[in-house]
């Protein structure tokens, strides 16, 4: 079992070639606690030379693990996986104490990690190639499909496992190694799964971590050219600047970015439903999800009616320290999520907007906020085209199906939209109209290791889950073979 107070684990280095090995400089990061705002451990502050070994080391275990067969390969992720259950409970607990999200979350979100790791180790037998008619009778034409090699896999604090599995999974599936650099705010939860790596037997060298600060780590993942891939997930700016950081030596790039969903409430909506998929969607991980509902429109018609729906049910939050039983919003991340929340709601205020309802038990700290529902919002406010990540759910009127359309797609983002009606004319309209990579309809649960993952515009770039994810770990070949 991992145990928490495990001070191997706790005090435990990054994850370089099979050995877990300090900082040259001995420099630490702490991580924080963001319920008690208490350090919690410390994990090595890497740079430039460790990633290089640590590129050096994939680059070496590169060759022996793509050679492997696609059901050795699948053997290791399966037992990756089996270990990832058997110590959920663990690696919840250091999920919910990195990143404050409540325990049932933490737990749904080690499942959904695991999940991709089971799917991916099914989808290694069914890489296949395919055949090409030849234009003249003497040759044959084969397209093969071969592992990208070493990959830069950079996540968020925001799901500090499900983000890492839902990359590495697919890349060591397709037989690529990796070099992983968590955020700086929640290494614990990938160097948990490194160890349950390392336990299932995956060789050493296959998944490397480095932690730390981002800067150097970065440069070098950017700059080094044995890198052939970078896979991330964070923020639009930092997802442009790895793009460009890649440019020079041409990586290949997936990029899972941030969005600005819309959710679209109808006259004709089934209002229970949509107050439903509303809280699951807006307020799941305290609203610090790329998909998490930002801009609640709703027809005049049921405006009324829906925040107060809604509004009842968010007064009735519990806000607290997510390994407390019963809270529904952990604390945010840190003092800077704080700030950005407040920026927006004052913002909004100022701007006419009015709190219809505020969650009312709140656990003092300085990174706890009140979830609340404002009524009057306008596209002109903050909330309306940056990501608010944070429990502030602004409810936006509209009269016509063709103004929610052109308000939802008014952003440089298209990640996630959700709606809400039943009729069935209006359900293939309005989801044909979307410009966004996922559309819920009648549902605010679009994340699964089944289907499609990721965003259209400055949401990104490629796929993770479903059978199209193994494809960006993946290069084609076309074999042609003459003289026959
Ligand atoms: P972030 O962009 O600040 O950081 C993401 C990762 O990039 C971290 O590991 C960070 O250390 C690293 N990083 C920062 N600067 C870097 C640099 N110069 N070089 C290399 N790496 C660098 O994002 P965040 O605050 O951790 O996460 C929140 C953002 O992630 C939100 O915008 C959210 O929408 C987005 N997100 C998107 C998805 C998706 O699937 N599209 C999923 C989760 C989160």
């Amino acid at each position: 079992m991992l145990k928490l107070n495990d001070k191997e684990l706790f005090c435990k280095a990054g994850l370089i070639n099979g050995a877990w090995i300090g900082a040259a400089s001995g420099d630490v990061v702490e991580v924080i606690d963001p319920a008690a705002q208490e350090v919690l451990g410390t994990v090595p502050d890497m740079g430039t030379d460790e990633t290089r070994a640590a590129i050096e080391a994939a680059q070496a275990a590169f060759g022996p693990w793509k050679k492997k067969t696609h059901a050795e390969r699948a053997a290791l992720l399966e037992r990756w996986h089996a270990l990832m259950i058997e110590n959920l409970e663990d690696l919840a607990l250091i999920l919910t104490l990195e990143q404050g999200k409540p325990l049932d979350e933490a737990r749904g979100e080690i499942r959904y990690g695991a999940a991709f790791v089971k799917w991916f180790a099914e989808e290694a037998r069914r890489i296949g190639g395919h055949t090409i008619p030849s234009p003249t009778p003497d040759r044959r034409i084969v397209v093969l499909k071969e592992a990208v090699g070493v990959c830069a896999i950079v996540t968020p604090w925001n799901f500090p496992n499900a983000m890492i599995t839902r990359k590495v999974a697919p890349a060591l599936a397709a037989g690529c190694t990796v070099v992983i650099k968590p955020s700086e705010f929640t290494p614990f939860s990938a160097l948990a799964l490194g160890v349950l790596a390392e336990r299932a037997g995956i060789p050493a060298g296959v998944v490397n971590i480095v932690t730390g600060m981002p800067a150097a780590i970065g440069n070098e993942l950017m700059a080094n050219e044995t890198v052939r891939k970078i896979s991330f997930t964070g923020s639009t700016r930092v997802g442009s600047l790895l793009m460009r950081g890649a440019a020079d030596s041409v990586k290949r790039l997936s990029l899972e970015l941030g969005g600005n969903a819309p959710f679209i409430v109808f006259d004709d909506a089934d209002l229970d439903l949509a107050v439903e998929g509303a809280i699951a969607s807006k307020f799941r991980n305290g609203g610090q999800t790329c998909v998490c509902a930002n801009r609640i429109l709703v027809q005049s018609g049921v405006y009324d009616a829906f925040a107060e729906k809604l509004g009842a049910r968010v007064n009735a939050m519990k806000v607290g320290p997510g390994t407390e039983t019963g809270i529904a919003i952990g604390p945010m991340i840190n003092q800077a999520a704080i700030e950005k929340i407040n920026r927006h709601v004052e913002d909004a205020l100022a701007k006419g907007a009015k709190i219809a309802a505020r969650g009312r038990s709140v656990s003092e700290g300085k990174q706890y906020t009140a979830p609340i529902v404002l009524t009057g919002a306008t596209t002109d406010m903050l909330l309306a085209s940056e990501e608010t990540f944070g429990p502030v759910a602004p409810l936006f009127r509209f009269e016509t199906e063709e103004e929610a359309i052109a308000i939802a797609n008014g952003t440089p983002f298209g990640l996630a939209a959700y709606f809400y009606t039943e009729s069935l004319k209006r359900s293939w309209r309005v989801g044909e109209a979307l410009e966004f990579g996922m559309v819920g309809l009648n549902t605010g649960a679009i994340s699964t290791e089944v289907a499609p993952f990721g965003g259209v515009k400055q949401s990104g770039l490629g796929r993770e889950g479903a059978q199209v994810g193994i494809e960006e770990y993946l290069e084609m070949k076309s074999f042609h073979i003459g003289g026959l």
